[in-house]
């Protein structure tokens, strides 16, 4: 069997380019999408994000402007800033970069976004409204997730999708969004963690799995079911003696299930480069919908 590489890069490129026409159209009634990001401490990773987020932005007609705290700020001091913006008509996005420090209470700072500009889509309000039916911003890894399946037009309905992993930002807003009655949806799914028994026995009977776990090349092609269609989105670095000093490779031992399964995402670029562009996407959706609740005043 020849396994379909599901390279998130052209996906990426094909969504740019119809948000083209949107930015546009927000340009010619002065509207410019604007991205607030909150960035607490200095963890190198997340700089590197919060920089490309900004780069993507300005390269496609919007903005992003960055607010960098120390990791000993007062926590109210973020919750004020954030209060802040929620009123300001000029941000149609704020997104608080995580993981945040320890010290940060960070589920009382994420509740501070209102539901309008959280375009990451973990405020409980959005995250009650996708299980409802009616996602207001879906979160960006599991919206990309299926853009992927859209794009290569891999079929979800009625098929066994096996998630592992049940972060709120990738595995439950997967497992809502699957199992809903939706084009892309309505499958039967099942959700794996470290309390599920007899991994080994799930993994075998996916049609679909996704692996959001974080644990490098934990699957591989002897574990998998024939022609079953992998989305891998696992980021995992692996220190080397290269210049750079590391390399990053997924859950899935990608060149082991060549072959057998039916498609994988290749880490990077698989997922990965769909995350940014759906967050860019999430800011346009909040700007045009601030236009229209301007015109109908
Ligand atoms: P979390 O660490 O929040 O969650 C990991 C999940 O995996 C948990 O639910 C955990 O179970 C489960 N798990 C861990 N070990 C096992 C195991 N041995 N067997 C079964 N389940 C296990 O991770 P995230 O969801 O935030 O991220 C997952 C991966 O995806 C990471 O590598 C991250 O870097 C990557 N990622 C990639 C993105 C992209 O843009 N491509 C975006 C976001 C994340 P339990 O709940 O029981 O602890």
């Amino acid at each position: 069997m020849d396994t379909i590489l599901l390279n998130g890069r052209p996906v990426s490129i094909s969504l740019l380019e119809k948000l083209k026409g949107r930015i546009n159209k927000l340009s010619t009634n002065n509207v410019v999408p604007k991205l607030a990001a909150i960035l607490v401490g200095n963890d190198p990773a997340s700089q590197v994000y919060v920089n490309s987020k900004k780069k993507v932005f300005e390269n496609h007609g919007c903005r992003s402007e960055t607010f960098h705290f120390s990791s000993n700020f007062n926590q109210q001091e973020i919750i004020d800033l954030i209060e802040k913006l929620n009123q300001d008509d000029q941000i149609h996005g704020i997104l608080i970069q995580l993981p945040l420090p320890k010290t940060l209470d960070s589920k009382k700072i994420l509740n501070s976004v209102l539901p309008e500009k959280d375009v990451d889509g973990f405020h409980p309000f959005n995250l009650g409204s996708l299980l409802e039916g009616n996602p207001t911003f879906i979160p960006c890894t599991p919206n990309g997730i299926l853009e992927i399946f859209k794009f290569y037009e891999i079929q979800v309905s009625g098929r066994h999708v096996v998630i592992i992993g049940r972060s709120n930002i990738v595995g439950k807003p997967l497992f809502a969004l699957l199992a809903q009655k939706f084009e892309i949806g309505n499958a039967t799914v099942t959700l794996c963690h470290t309390g599920t028994k007899n991994l080994k026995k799930h993994i075998l009977e996916a049609d679909i799995l996704i692996a959001a776990v974080g644990s490098p090349k934990m699957i591989d092609g002897k574990m998998i079911k024939e022609g079953v269609d992998i989305i891998d989105v696992g980021i995992n670095r692996i220190d080397d003696g290269s210049s750079k000093g590391y390399h990053l490779v997924g859950d899935v031992d990608t060149d082991s299930v060549l072959g057998v399964a039916n498609s994988v995402t290749p880490v990077p670029g698989g997922v990965g480069p769909m995350t940014i562009t759906m967050l860019l996407h999430n800011t346009v959706v909040s700007a045009e919908r601030c236009r229209e609740l301007e015109l109908s005043k």
